[in-house]
């Protein structure tokens, strides 16, 4: 059975019904349930995998090293941290921070797509390879994919790397997650805006990417 939380009005009452969830096995392991993080009103939402270590301990995501990158690099378009809504793929930490599974995803994605719909975001940033994929529902990895603003569900999604594949590969993945980003402030700023002639077909900037994601697997149908 899927479950829905479209009756669910507010963050905070799902993120009690997250914070009591046993759907799968990961709230077997887990200290924290982590929600989110930022603005409920936010104009940029991120998406991220899973939480870390230290995510499971403090309850918010993004708050390693990764984390701290991630600050740093909101903060050269003039994004604070907290003016951002932060969550992620899945709730609950997978054991020694693997890729969540089929099954875990499947439990977790109702209270991403309420979360998505709540905070309404004018752009949605998945952050690595995974949340990339799985939201833009394409096999196509993070290398192609990023680098272009994708429509997607009434809004703009912009893929890019992982924090933690910049502080591994160093300035260049850095100044990628840079150009992304500046990608984001020009969409919130109002100088990039939907092509007429693309309808509400995915508009694909990049013509290396080879396969046209589609947003079916995440989210089923489209309501705009
Ligand atoms: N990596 C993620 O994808 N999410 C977090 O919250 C922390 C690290």
């Amino acid at each position: 059975m899927t479950v829905s939380f479209d009756h669910i009005e507010s963050l905070h009452d799902l993120e009690f019904l997250a914070s009591v969830c046993t759907d799968c096995s990961l709230s077997e392991g887990r200290t924290n349930v982590v929600f989110s993080s930022g603005s409920p009103d936010a104009s940029v939402m991120l998406v991220g995998e899973g939480p870390g270590r230290q995510e499971d301990e403090q309850g918010i995501p993004f708050v390693g090293r990764s984390g701290q990158l991630l600050r740093k690099l909101l903060g050269e378009i003039d994004l604070d941290r907290e003016d951002v809504y932060i969550a992620n793929v899945v709730k609950c930490r997978p054991p020694h921070n693997r890729d969540p599974r089929q099954d875990e995803i499947d439990a977790c994605k109702p209270y991403l797509r309420r979360q998505i719909e709540l905070v309404d975001p004018v752009v949605v940033v998945t952050v690595g390879n995974f949340s990339s994929k799985l939201l833009l529902g394409t096999t196509t990895g993070i290398t192609r994919l990023r680098g272009s603003a994708y429509e997607w569900w009434g809004r703009y999604l912009v893929p890019t790397f992982h924090p933690a594949a910049a502080l591994r590969g160093g300035e260049q993945v850095t100044n990628h997650i840079r150009a992304d980003l500046m990608l984001v402030r020009d969409i919130i700023d109002g100088r990039v805006s939907p092509d007429p002639d693309q309808g509400s077909e995915p508009q694909v900037e990049d013509e290396t990417v080879p396969e046209q994601p589609t947003q079916i697997p995440l989210f089923g149908r489209d309501r705009r």
